[in-house]
């Protein structure tokens, strides 16, 4: 049997074609498809925002964190049921995070646990849009302006999908994208911040460019800043033409190919799950939603039977993810967070991604209905 992968990206000739015409022009650095491929973002989310391009997600939310002006000992709320970029980028913004809970039923931050944190160092809140679901919008924006707070919105799996019927990322207040290997589109790597602040969408294109002021324009222009300034800490996490041709392509089979793919396997499991017992979905509105991964909720002690009994089937899955209350860097803070803690015992992630036919979805079901009634 052919071995099924978690995730994987999908990129052919197009993708190919775009690289080699960027390596031709013998200009591989930061520059024309970069610029390009922002003004594609902008108008592709719409909202007339900003989009700054970076280096990777977590580059992304680090200097949507840094661009908040985060002092030491301030604090960021964030789920603990998160990518581990999302705590160390709140560290290296300078900044605490406060591990909150997540309501089961979508994985996502539980604003009652998250409100009950705040204390007068809480400078930020970061949803995190797990496998592209829905955060409490409507609760985090509120609880944000009550208490003066800025919403850093990790949308690392949530590129394409909707809310309240416009694009993620057309409205909010600092908007965080990836385009690493496995999100929904691909750069190679890369990430993206896109916000309405324009001091926001300054500080990061300072920041990206090693905090040199107004280096991007001047790249924009095919120039070099000589007799340059720096006011703020900076980085290299800018992104190259390499990756944002790349990126480019992706773009224009986002709504052709990827999404209705997504959709289409992620209604499939829905369906194949709902008739196993012992096994639960997570809350899903599929017209909104683009299916990132493909959790599910075990219960009663049988995830790691159901997991190996996949291994053992060649097909690979997933844990989304080990709080980061239990990382020793953090605290290593075992009973903090009880929901937390039993969901991560219950969570699997199956594969998810464009390269998986239908039968290859009835496959990994059908392994799960005898596993779970054998375990
Ligand atoms: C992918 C991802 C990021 C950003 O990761 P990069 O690999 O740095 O692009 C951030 N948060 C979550 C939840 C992610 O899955």
């Amino acid at each position: 049997m052919e071995r099924l992968r978690l995730s994987r990206c999908d990129v052919g000739a197009e993708e190919k074609a775009a690289v080699m015409n960027v390596l031709e022009r013998g200009y591989l650095g930061m520059g024309e498809d970069t610029r390009a491929f922002e003004v594609e973002l902008e108008s592709y989310l719409g909202g007339g925002r900003s989009v700054t391009s970076v280096a990777t997600g977590c580059a992304a939310l680090h200097l949507a964190l840094q661009s908040c002006g985060l002092k030491p000992g301030d604090e960021v709320l964030v789920p603990s049921l998160t990518f581990i970029g999302c705590f160390q980028a709140i560290r290296a913004a300078g900044a605490v995070a406060v591990p909150c809970e997540v309501v089961p039923t979508t994985a996502t931050i539980d604003m009652v646990d998250a409100a009950r944190k705040i204390t007068s160092r809480t400078r930020a809140i970061m949803p995190v849009h797990y496998a592209g679901f829905l955060p409490d919008s409507d609760r985090v924006y509120e609880v944000a302006r009550l208490h003066g707070l800025r919403v850093v919105e990790d949308a690392a799996h949530a590129f394409g999908g909707l809310r309240n019927g416009v694009r993620i990322g057309s409205d909010g207040d600092i908007v965080c994208f990836s385009f690493d290997g496995i999100k929904n589109i691909t750069c190679g790597e890369g990430g993206c911040v896109v916000t309405a602040d324009d001091r926001v969408r300054q500080s990061v294109e300072d920041a990206r460019l090693l905090g040199v002021v107004r280096d991007t324009a001047a790249r924009y222009e095919g120039r070099r800043s000589w007799e340059f300034d720096v006011v703020s800490p900076g980085w290299r996490y800018h992104m190259n033409n390499i990756m944002a041709a790349i990126g480019r392509v992706q773009l224009t089979r986002l709504e052709s190919e990827f999404i209705p793919a997504r959709r289409r396997l992620a209604r499939r499991y829905r369906a194949g799950l709902s008739a196993i017992g012992g096994v639960e979905t997570l809350e899903t509105d599929l017209e909104s939603v683009v299916p990132h991964i493909q959790p599910i909720r075990v219960p009663n002690g049988k995830r790691d039977a159901v997991r190996r009994a996949l291994h053992d089937d060649g097909i690979e899955t997933g844990l989304h993810y080990r709080p980061n209350h239990l990382l020793t860097l953090f605290g290593a803070q075992r009973g903090l967070l009880p929901v937390t803690e039993w969901l991560y015992d219950e969570l699997l992630t199956l594969p998810l991604h464009v390269g998986l036919s239908d039968s290859d979805v009835d496959r990994v079901l059908a392994v799960i209905d005898k596993a779970v009634e054998l375990a």
